[in-house]
């Protein structure tokens, strides 16, 4: 099977094409409920180019098989498209080596994966896990069940009223029990980005291990996880223009293959016999059953298509549409913005005194708007703010100025209807 071609111009002097983008996304130009879509749901899951959609139809049309160990010609091509893809993922990440990359359902299961493989047999009751306030439930709930199954702390490092992680608090929670620091790379809720680099570096002084969780960066910025120097990284490939159901969790070489396997089954294994199984080279130590294979082979597309545009492109682009929305939302009277870090990736949370997240949302949705309301998976959050829930516009590298201007149009429209002043 061949990788589908990408549409876009690699090149980094051209202008950010943002009309020749928006063509390549088959669902922007439809419409909801009479009104042209604007798709502001991005950190929730982004919408898929003709190439990724094209990718998953052709490897079904032509490809279709199961992977590894078979000898037939489909089964070669199909493991030749699910290494491939794993390689390209690797270019994405800037890992060292392919098999330092492990097929996983998404960020969650990555990060399960860790606290479960590689927490289970390293922490005791004398030990500690750091998160910070900020971390979406899969950053929180995966460690709460790994102290729970082995008598460890869970710490929990403050943010202030902007959204950000003190450094120095930060540190005054590190301690020689700390043994895993877990944290989000770009806030889900609050659009932070976290100074994940400074802050690895002072778990590692520490002695602790670093995870992070890079659901929310992947598409929106460079990833290269030996410069951060953290040891593993987990996203999701749907919030990164690829499919559902498919995500990486890298981890460094040695610590991988220090790890028990997470799940058994087939493939995991080396041999098995009732008296005694060894276990298969990483990645596949990793990998029980039948993975994913397309939306393996949909995500190397996707990534393939970011990098073709280039990351620090669509991060300069994103950037301006942020402080561009975040300049129209505060003209808007009563609205407050969650999040107001010096250092913000394209999200964009925010309640309107008199009116409720949910209705809110559910107006906009009237007008063909798609946004996100409520806790977005981050409770903890929320409740440092004083707010059950906010409303979410969050933007992608296909979302424009106009767009920005429907929302505010939208937003002016839903305090008339609750007749709040002007
Ligand atoms: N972490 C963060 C910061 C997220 O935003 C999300 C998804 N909202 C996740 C983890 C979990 O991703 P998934 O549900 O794709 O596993």
């Amino acid at each position: 099977m061949s990788a589908a071609p990408t549409k876009v111009d690699a090149s980094s002097t051209t202008p950010f094409d943002v009309e020749r983008i928006r063509s390549d996304f088959p669902i922007l130009s439809s419409t909801v409920n009479g009104s042209p879509l604007v798709y502001l749901d991005n950190a929730a899951t982004s919408q898929k180019p003709q190439v990724v959609i094209d990718s998953i139809r052709e490897y079904y049309e032509t490809t279709n098989a199961n992977i590894h160990r078979g000898v037939h010609r489909l089964s070669v091509q199909a493991t030749d498209a699910y290494e491939k893809a794993r390689r390209t993922l690797q270019r994405f990440i800037g890992a060292e080596r392919a098999e330092e990359l492990i097929f996983v359902r998404g960020a969650t299961e990555g990060i399960n994966l860790v606290a479960q493989a590689w927490g289970r047999s390293t922490l005791t009751e004398d030990d500690e896990v750091l998160i910070t306030c900020l971390e979406h439930h899969s950053n929180i709930v995966p460690w709460q069940l790994l102290c729970e199954q082995t008598g460890a702390t869970l710490v929990v490092a403050p943010i202030n009223d902007d959204g950000e992680i003190l450094v120095d608090e930060f540190q005054t929670h590190l301690s020689e029990n700390t043994k895993i620091v877990a944290l989000a790379h770009v806030s889900n809720a609050l659009g932070t980005i976290n100074p994940v680099k400074e802050l690895i570096a002072l778990a590692h002084k520490a002695g602790a291990k670093v995870l992070i969780d890079g659901a929310q960066a992947a598409p929106h910025m460079t990833i290269d996880v030996q410069d951060l120097g953290c040891d593993f990284y987990a996203f999701t490939g749907h919030k990164m223009l690829g499919p559902t159901g498919i995500g990486i969790l890298w981890g460094r070489h040695e610590l991988l293959e220090a790890m028990s396997p997470y799940q058994g089954g087939g493939e995991m294994i080396r041999s098995v016999s009732f008296e005694k199984t060894t276990y298969n080279d990483i990645p596949h130590k990793f990998e029980a059953g039948t993975p994913n294979i397309v939306g393996a082979i949909g995500l190397g597309v996707a990534a393939d298509y970011l990098l073709a545009i280039g990351l620090d492109r669509i991060a300069t682009y994103e950037h301006e549409l942020l402080t561009y929305g975040t300049e129209r939302l505060l003209s808007i009277p009563g609205l407050s913005l969650i999040g107001t870090a010096q250092s913000k990736a394209s999200i964009l949370s925010f309640v309107m005194e008199g009116a409720d997240a949910y209705s809110i949302g559910t107006m906009l949705d009237e007008m063909g708007m798609a946004v996100r309301t409520g806790h977005h998976c981050a409770e903890p959050v929320m409740a440092r703010f004083g707010v059950d829930g906010t409303v979410r516009a969050s933007l992608a590298l296909y979302n424009t100025r106009e767009e920005i201007d429907a929302l505010v149009e939208g937003l002016i429209k839903v305090r008339r209807i609750f007749d709040l002043s002007e």
